[in-house]
Parts: structure tokens; C-alpha cells; sequence
């Protein structure tokens, strides 16, 4: 057909909609989002070939009168809004993910193959012994794993996050106090220590007490000998502490708080660090959580799942949570229940089984002298970004870093510019922020962990990004100050974000459908 200039009009103006309405609906995500409209339906049933049952009759009150409220929507409709959504997030996969504490490494596949081959991922914790030997076999060689990793005498699995290793481990010290006819009234924790600490102490009943980190942000041995007393519990020590520094003198550390009955907990949240190189249970370390989810490589964040295994000395061992696995005179293993100074179950069944399979297949896969590479390969990533930052950012303390690298927003503050609008200005480079204001302990924190997953291309990106956003803050503040400039959202109202959540779907204002011309009209 010919084209008359009545089409021609039609079409341009046609294609001068589509592209605003492209431009609308990822500027205007409220709008995107809600896809829901009457009577779509994703899937129906088929008809019933059996004679209806009487709701009301079965279920009394409780059965629904009401349609309950969902939203409608085709197969289809869901399918893309899943994906959609999934495209606007970032992770690991995308890219660096350099968030400090968080330990964001990359998941290697083959762990996830083989925690879901059939016989791992189908095992049922209620199938008898006899037939969980398989499971029981990877519960035991992860344990021994990980107590030659931390040069510890025995250990438990059932913790299920970093927090929840805490909140065993000073479960155990209570015990073993108790059972020496005192449970002790405090809990030292030095400023540098991560935010759990103080809270796990507190929820175990314990009096918190602050000790002071000397110029290098390590523990003042002085100041710890004159706190430590015989009311006191434990220290509770993150080391490497969040500031990614070793305490280089922490068998002085253990010596005090021994001399005086405390005991030493270690933070073992940042293993990462230390692993292949050296043990806690050598230099002093009585318990320590570690975070597989972490330094072992499995997915975390977004809430789960996690596991926290905390690792003791004998003195600590009958206090551990039931079940442990033991050994049987013939080699079969099986779950001990027969624990009467146990503190108890701290979690059903044996812990987050999947996450055991992982780290065991990362910790197989690496081998003694992968896993020592790795440490080294982080600790390397943390001081290359620190050199090559050194002279962009303020470097609040000058002791050697670990896995991670802690700067301040010090001379962008002279600029009106603060932590959170650096990394607001990174998403725009394409890059996960780094963490924001932690530790506490450094005012306007920039905190980096690159990982030892990182390439150096990765980490030249990252640090050139970094470098830049450094000279926009001396050349043109506001463009910090106003990023980020492409996201789909700006800044959002992170603190109506925190205390009023929005976590699950309410319905939109009914409103019209949207066309091409009203989306336009709209934009
Ligand atoms: C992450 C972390 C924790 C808490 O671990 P969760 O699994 O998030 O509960 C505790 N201490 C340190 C040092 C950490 O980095």
C-alpha cells in the first residue's frame, strides 16, 4: 500500500510515543511496577471432577469468605516483571561488589552443583542414621576442616548466621563459668569490634564493657589488664578488627585475660584473612564463630541463608550444642544426644545443611594451599586499592591492612561532600557501594574488601572510578552531591525505607490501563 503523508504523520508520531513511553517507564517505576488489572489470570485450574466441598463446613471461622486480594496478572506478565526487576539489581555476578565486613566473593559453580545433587538435596533429616551416613560424612569432614583451619579442638555446625555463632559462643562461656560456680557479670569489647559483639554480650545477660583501641587501633594491653577482672566473662575480639588490622599482640591479649580466668572469644567473621596463614587456637583463642557465608564462599545477603560454626577448646566441648556427630568403633558416624551439660539446641536439626556442602566443596576444591593463595590474594587486593587510593583519600590509620581497607571522607568533608554521596557517585560507575560510615570507630568511613575474586583489571576499574569521583569532588561537588544520576531511583528516603518498610504487595489506586498515549500524555 502507498504510504500517504497522513501515515507517514501517524508513524513518526507513533515512534516519538514509543520512545517516551520507553523513557517513562524506566523513569517511573511506581508505574512499571503495578502490572495488575481485573480478571487476568496466570493459571486456571481445571474443572473440578469431584463433588465441591462445604468450605464453611470444614473450616468453621476460618474459611475465607472473600476473594483473598492478589494481584492479576498473565504468565507472561509475571515472567517479565520478575525478570525486570531482576536486571535492576546488582550482584556479585554483574561485578565487584567491595563491600567491607561483607566478605561479597564470587560463589563458585561447582559448589552449587554439588549441594544439589539429589541424594544432598533430597535427605531427609528424619531418615535413620543408617541411611544418612552420606550426610553424617560431610558434617564430619567439615568439622575436621575447619578445625585444623582454626587449630581449634572441636566445634559445632547448628549456628545459623555470624550473629548466632556469637550469641553459641558466649552461651558456652556462660556455662563453663557457671560450672566453676560464677557466670560473671561482664564482657570486655574493644571499640573496633563489630556492632554483634556488644549486642550478643547483652542478650547473653552480660554487662558490656568498652575498652579504648590505642593510635593503631589495636588493644591497649595496659588498659585491657586494668579492666580485666574476676567478674570478668570474656573479651570479645574481632580479629582482624573492622578496621582490617591484626592484633599483632594478641597472645598477650589471651595471657591477661587467662591470668585472671576470663576467656578469649575471637570474631572469626574475617578468616578470610588469616586462613592457611595462621590459627586462633594456636595464639590463644578459647571460642570463635566463623561465617562460611563469608570466608567460605556461599551466597549471602538479602537475609539468608547463612552459618555461623562456632570452634572451642576441650574445656569448652561438653557445653556444646546437642546433637555433635561422633565416630563409632567400627567407622559409621552418628548424632550423640547424650550431652547432659549441653547448653542445648540453638537450632533444629543440624544446621543449614546446604551451606555445609558448599563450604566443604570450596574448602576440598581450594585445597590447603588454594585456600592460603586466597587469603594472600585478598589481603593483596585490600593493599593495592589502598596504595593506589592513599593519595585521594584520608588513611585514618597507617597499621598494615588485612582484607580490607578502611579510608575517611576527611578532605571531601572540606568540599561539603560525606561517605554516602561517594558511593551514591560509585553506582554510577557501575560498581556496588562500598560500606558506608562502619566502623564507628573512623567518622565518614569508606570501607573496601575487594576480595580475592577480583581480577586487577576489576580492580583498576574500581580504583579509577574511585580516583575520579575524587577529583569531581574538588571540580564539581554537586555532581557528587546529586548522584546518582543513573539509576532508575534516586535518592531514596533511607531512613522511611528502614522503619517503614514496604514488604509486601498491597495493591495499587485503580487507574486506567496504560496506552501509548496516555503513558506519553502521563510523561
Ligand atoms: C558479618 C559479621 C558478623 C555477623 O555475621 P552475620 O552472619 O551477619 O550475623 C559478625 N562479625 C563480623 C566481624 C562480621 O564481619
Amino acid at each position: 500500500m502507498a504510504t500517504t503523508p497522513e501515515t507517514t504523520e501517524q508513524g513518526s508520531t507513533f515512534t516519538g510515543n514509543r520512545q517516551k513511553v520507553a523513557a517513562h517507564l524506566t523513569q517511573n517505576e511506581p508505574l512499571l511496577f503495578e502490572k495488575s488489572s481485573p480478571g487476568k489470570r496466570g493459571y486456571r485450574l481445571p474443572p473440578l471432577d469431584v463433588p465441591e466441598a462445604d468450605a464453611a463446613k470444614l473450616l468453621g471461622d476460618a474459611a475465607r469468605t472473600e476473594a483473598p486480594e492478589l494481584p492479576e496478572l498473565s504468565e507472561i506478565e509475571i515472567i517479565r516483571h520478575f525478570t525486570r526487576l531482576s536486571t535492576w539489581n546488582y550482584a556479585i555476578d554483574l561485578g565487584m561488589y567491595p563491600l567491607g565486613s561483607c566478605t561479597m566473593k564470587y560463589n563458585p559453580r561447582v559448589n552449587e552443583f554439588v549441594s544439589r545433587l539429589e541424594g544432598i538435596a533430597e535427605a531427609h533429616p528424619y531418615q535413620p542414621e543408617s541411611l544418612s551416613q552420606g550426610a553424617l560424612q560431610v558434617l564430619h569432614t567439615l568439622e575436621k576442616a575447619l578445625i585444623e583451619i582454626t587449630g581449634m579442638d572441636t566445634i559445632t555446625l547448628q549456628p545459623a548466621a555470624g550473629a548466632h555463632g556469637e550469641f553459641t559462643g558466649i552461651l558456652l562461656t556462660r556455662a563453663y563459668h557457671e560450672s566453676k560456680g560464677n557466670p560473671r557479670r561482664k564482657v570486655l569489647i574493644p571499640d573496633s569490634a563489630h556492632g554483634t559483639n556488644p549486642a550478643t554480650a547483652a542478650v547473653c545477660g552480660y554487662q558490656v564493657e568498652n575498652l579504648r583501641s590505642n593510635q593503631h587501633g589495636m588493644v591497649d594491653i595496659d588498659q585491657l589488664a586494668k579492666q580485666v577482672d574476676d567478674q570478668t566473662a570474656a573479651l570479645m575480639l574481632t580479629n582482624p578488627s573492622t578496621i582490617g588490622v591484626f592484633e599483632a599482640e594478641i597472645h598477650k591479649i589471651a595471657d591477661v585475660l587467662h591470668s585472671k580466668g576470663a576467656l578469649l572469644y575471637m570474631d572469626g567473621a574475617n578468616m578470610n584473612a588469616l586462613c592457611g596463614k595462621t590459627r586462633p587456637g594456636d595464639f590463644g583463642v578459647d571460642v570463635m564463630h566463623l561465617n562460611l557465608h563469608k570466608t567460605f564462599s556461599t551466597p549471602h545477603g538479602g537475609g539468608g541463608p547463612g552459618s555461623g560454626p562456632v570452634a572451642c577448646k576441650k574445656i569448652l566441648e561438653p557445653f556444646l550444642p546437642t546433637p555433635v556427630v561422633r565416630e563409632n568403633a567400627d567407622g559409621t558416624l552418628r548424632l550423640d544426644y547424650d550431652r547432659p551439660h549441653s547448653v542445648g539446641r540453638v537450632r533444629m536439626f543440624y544446621g543449614n545443611f546446604g551451606m555445609f556442602v558448599r563450604a566443604l566443596a570450596y574448602i576440598l576444591a581450594n585445597g590447603p594451599d588454594g585456600l592460603r593463595q586466597t587469603t594472600e590474594d585478598a589481603v593483596l587486593n585490600a593493599n593495592y586499592i589502598r596504595k593506589k587510593l592513599e593519595g585521594y583519600y584520608e588513611l585514618p590509620y597507617k597499621t598494615p591492612s588485612m582484607h580490607e581497607v578502611v579510608f575517611s571522607d576527611k578532605k571531601q568533608q572540606a568540599r561539603g561532600i560525606k561517605t554516602g554521596d561517594i558511593a551514591k557517585r560509585l553506582i554510577d560507575y557501575g560498581f556496588h557501594p562500598y560500606t558506608v560510615s562502619f566502623p564507628l570507630i573512623v567518622p565518614g568511613a569508606l570501607m573496601i574488601e575487594p576480595t580475592e575474586s577480583e581480577s586487577k583489571e576489576e580492580l583498576d576499574l574500581f580504583i579509577d572510578a574511585m580516583q575520579q569521583i575524587a577529583r569531581e569532588v574538588e571540580e564539581n561537588p554537586l555532581l557528587v552531591l546529586q548522584a546518582p544520576h543513573a539509576t532508575r531511583v534516586k535518592r531514596m528516603d533511607e531512613t522511611a525505607a528502614a522503619r517503614k518498610p514496604i514488604l509486601r504487595w498491597k495493591g495499587a489506586p485503580s487507574r486506567e490501563p496504560l496506552t501509548v498515549d496516555t503513558a506519553a500524555k502521563e510523561w
